[in-house]
């Protein structure tokens, strides 16, 4: 299958974010944090006068994710999802304009400004990872859609499978540097700690599996790891 070419706006903004050399790269995980909330805030809305929609409160939620081993972020929610169509509209086309405008009247000036000025939103993946992978499944379908790119020479929407409505937001971080360590994008008390700079006021509850310590039983001086989901912010508007 071919690869669909960005276009052109987005290819820039999103070349800026490959070759980012901005230090507060940290942002891109309250950029994707904020529109999991969006996709929530969306589909619980329409929870409140669609009876079809058959989610509790409870149901709404973002969930963080890594795998060491692979050196995969995970990004979760039981938002409202995107179908096929709005996969291609809303990723393969730059949709924040308000760092389109900026570009566009800050021609040639330090490209960089435009990450500290604004949400630059979902490409911002990009500043810490190689390959960027959505699988989606839009509410009201019983089919899913992946998308995934590895950056500026394009992306494939292919079929996917996902049990339930929501869209999983997939980083595989970049290799490390001799001056970047994206690892720290895998350690949960890293992540928790973002969680808590950037989105703590987020209405719904951002869960993760955090490696805990606890004495073996029968043991006095042995202790084994076991995971414990903790949510992470407070949902206290700031
Ligand atoms: P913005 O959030 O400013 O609109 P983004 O580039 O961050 O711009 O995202 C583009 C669009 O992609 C969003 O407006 C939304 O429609 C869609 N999108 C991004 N992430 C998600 C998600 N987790 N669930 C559903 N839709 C999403």
């Amino acid at each position: 299958m071919e690869k669909i070419q960005f276009k052109t706006e987005s290819k820039r903004l999103l070349d800026l974010m490959i070759n980012s050399v901005y230090t507060n790269r940290e942002i891109f995980l309250r950029e994707l944090i904020s529109n999991a909330s969006d996709a929530i805030d969306k589909l619980y809305f329409r929870s409140l006068t669609d009876q079809n929609v058959d989610m509790k409160r409870d149901d709404f939620f973002i969930k963080i994710s890594v795998d060491k081993g692979n050196r995969i972020l995970t990004i979760s929610d039981t938002g409202i999802g995107m179908t096929e169509e709005e996969l291609e509209n809303n990723l393969g086309t730059i949709a924040n304009s308000g760092s389109l405008a900026f570009m566009k009247e800050n021609e040639g000036l330090e490209d960089i400004d435009i990450i500290g000025r604004f949400g630059v939103g979902f490409y911002s993946a990009f500043m810490v990872c190689k390959k960027l992978t959505v699988v989606t499944r839009a509410y009201g379908s019983d089919k899913a859609f992946q998308w995934e790119s590895e950056g500026l020479d394009g992306y494939l929407i292919t079929p996917a499978s996902r049990e339930t409505v929501g869209t999983d937001v997939i980083l595989t971080l970049k290799d490390n540097g001799d001056e970047e360590n994206y690892d720290e994008y895998l350690s949960e008390y890293r992540i928790r700690s973002l969680v808590k700079k950037y989105s703590d006021y987020i209405r719904y509850p951002i869960k993760m599996d955090m490696q805990k310590q606890r004495p073996k039983e029968g043991s006095d001086n042995e202790y084994e790891s076991y995971a414990e989901t903790e949510t992470l912010n407070s949902m206290i508007p700031i």
